[in-house]
């Protein structure tokens, strides 16, 4: 099994049974190095809390042989649904939604396909898919989703993604009241899941809600066991909680969730630093480690730096992208889902 399916299984064993286990490879790194200096200017989606450090993760390849798990694939036929969903109703689920009840089992219970598609939590509460079917830009979208327009882009897995299209952000489209239900609807409420943990010379207060407590110090336990620059890159941090907006907009950052971290600034990169080239395209940098990308996407965490849009020190958690992600033989094949 290659050592990206390895990772990929260990991501499934996790987030479906709750399993812990090391994957001992680590993937090859993922772009050229690009010297260019770390700007001073504040990343989107990076803390505001003084001073800057910090890191990301790498991606991993989704099984295709039939003795691994398998994957949401695009295809709505593919997915398995959970005998709940089955009870709910005949009608296919979007695969996203299908991706969201195996990621989220404790807080998401059943959907609805169909024209009146819903996504329902355990409490019962309803929320549209597809409140807002109209067609939008890109800005639109960022200021006003529905559940199908977060989970619209799929997430390349693996080391060997591709370099983002223009607007491709997995991820980064994000439905507000989806993450205040699950994580809080107020600083206050999300400080009251939070607890202490450390990472390289710095305590981190991050959410306890979906375990991404837990799951943030098994990343860093895996990064204590690299040397060198990748251990020093993987433990300076920039912070995790950080109940604020994305500057320049109204929209929260995920740090307000408090399960989104800032890893290794001295080697980030941000789209906003750099000037559009002629055609008002923005170049792609990254000098961000792989081998640290893949530990944090093997635990459920998806890289700003696999964003047209990158923020190549930012992580967060979004197990449920990750198993509606593509793998380079999806992107082979055209596939979208
Ligand atoms: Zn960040």
């Amino acid at each position: 099994m290659p050592p990206s399916h390895a990772r990929f299984a260990v991501f499934l064993c996790w987030v479906l049974v709750g399993c812990t286990q090391r994957s001992p490879e680590v993937a090859q790194t993922q772009a050229a190095a690009d010297p260019a200096e770390v700007k001073a200017e504040e990343s989107e989606e990076q803390a505001l809390s003084g001073f800057l450090l910090a890191g990301p993760p790498g991606a991993l390849t989704a099984p295709d042989t039939a003795s691994e798990p398998t994957r949401i694939a695009a295809d709505p036929t593919a997915a398995e649904p959970t005998p709940e969903v089955q009870d709910e109703t005949a009608e296919a689920l979007p695969p996203g939604m299908s991706c969201l009840l195996q990621a989220y089992p404790e807080q998401l219970c059943s959907g609805r396909g169909g024209t009146d598609a819903a996504l329902i939590w355990c409490d019962g509460t309803e929320m549209l898919w597809d409140s807002q079917p109209e067609a939008r830009d890109f800005e639109e979208l960022l200021e006003h989703p529905d559940l199908a327009d977060m989970m619209a882009m799929s997430y390349p897995l693996g080391p060997d993604a591709p370099i983002p299209a223009e607007n491709e952000d997995p991820g980064r489209v994000r439905y507000a009241p989806f993450f205040a239900k699950m994580y809080g609807e107020s600083k206050a409420d999300v400080k009251k899941t939070l607890t202490k943990i450390p990472w390289g010379e710095k305590t981190l207060r991050v959410t306890t809600t979906n375990g991404v407590d837990t799951k943030l110090a098994e990343v860093r336990e895996e990064i204590e066991a690299l040397s060198g620059d990748l251990k020093k890159t993987g433990l300076s941090t920039a912070g995790a909680f950080n109940w604020r907006e994305v500057r320049g907009t109204g929209r929260l950052s995920s740090h307000s969730y408090a399960m989104a971290i800032d890893v290794g600034v001295e080697v980030s990169d941000f789209w906003n630093w750099n000037k559009p080239d002629k055609n008002g395209l923005y170049p792609y940098k990254n000098r961000f480690p792989a081998e640290i990308v893949a530990l944090f996407e093997a635990h459920g965490f998806i890289w700003g730096g696999k964003w047209y849009h990158y923020d190549t020190m930012h992580f967060e958690y979004r197990p449920d992208l990750l198993l509606c992600g593509r793998t380079p033989n999806d992107d082979a094949a055209g596939k979208t889902l």
